[in-house]
């Protein structure tokens, strides 16, 4: 049996770089909050608990003070940071730039057409999306295209996606809405679309597409709340039908690889490495 890596998976730079500095500060200190998981991964929530960092709800996070908290990647609203100031919080602010510049983005929207409406395609519950509504006063969220009818057409509108999200959904939206947008009489000009997707995401779906032909057998890795996960192992799962997702060693178990002869492992952009690389050694103690 063939086992393949796919050198092209693991963590984004954002999630990079978020882990570091938790890692730094609570190396130097031994402790540390971290508002929300720091990334969708079970497996490395485990690891980094183990060095100190505190997960913490952000129920939790409204009864703190004197002390400090990282901020993850997904990035916070800012009632966040005004609770900080308020309470003797140091904040580590590890918010991805990509993620800020977006919040930007959505903020100056507003400030440019007071009358628009903000509208974001993501999931509601996201930290992302979390961040980016308390940016603005009453932006729409759609989380599919069955969505676009909460929608005012006769208003201007300024289309915004959540960095992970799938670049085909959201050019399905655009199409949609533009539709709508003509129906009700509307000015092309006054529907402004933002290519918000991340290119560190929308880069993964013709690898994984491409990756996921290689092989027989596709073990994706991802965490299951991970919106990332999800969608990305849908790409692999349309290009090759015999694709599982696994979120840990323990899920091997209830898979049949036995007839397998070429097995190609990879993740999405919130997969540890590591975690990738323990499974190809277990597999190939396994079966060799
Ligand atoms: S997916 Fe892109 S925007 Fe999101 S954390 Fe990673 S690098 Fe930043």
């Amino acid at each position: 049996m063939e086992i393949i890596i796919d050198k092209g998976s693991g963590f984004c730079f954002g999630v990079r770089r978020a882990i570091s500095m938790a890692e730094k500060e609570a190396s130097r200190t031994g402790e540390l909050f971290c508002l929300g998981d720091i990334v969708h991964n079970t497996e490395e929530v485990k690891r980094l608990s183990k060095r100190g960092i505190e997960f913490i709800t952000r129920d939790k996070y409204f009864t703190l003070s004197d002390c400090k908290v990282l901020i993850r990647a997904h990035g916070e609203p800012p009632e966040t940071y005004e609770y900080a100031q308020n309470n003797n919080i140091q904040l580590i602010d590890a918010t991805c730039p990509v993620v800020l510049k977006l919040q930007e983005k959505v903020k100056n929207a507003q400030q440019i057409n007071p009358q628009a409406q903000i509208v974001i395609f993501g999931r509601k519950k996201h930290p992302e999306i979390i961040g980016l509504y308390g940016q603005v006063k009453d932006a729409v969220i759609i989380e599919s295209v069955d969505d676009i009818s909460k929608v005012n057409y006769s208003k201007p509108i300024f289309l915004f996606a959540q960095t992970t999200k799938d670049t085909v959904q959201y050019a399905e939206i655009q199409n949609e809405m533009l539709e709508q947008v003509l129906k009700a009489g509307g000015d092309i000009n006054d529907f402004i679309v933002y290519d918000s997707i991340c290119v560190q995401v929308a880069n993964r779906v013709p690898h994984l597409a491409k990756f996921s032909q290689t092989v027989d057998t596709l073990l994706f890795v991802g965490g299951k709340s991970s919106s990332n996960s999800k969608m990305l192992f849908d790409v692999c799962k349309d290009y090759n039908q015999k694709s599982f997702f696994i979120t840990s060693i323990n899920d091997l178990d209830k898979l049949d690889l036995s007839k397998a002869k070429k097995i190609g492992i990879c993740g999405a952009t919130s997969t540890p490495s590591w975690l990738i690389g323990e499974i190809g050694n277990h597999l190939k103690a396994t079966f060799s």
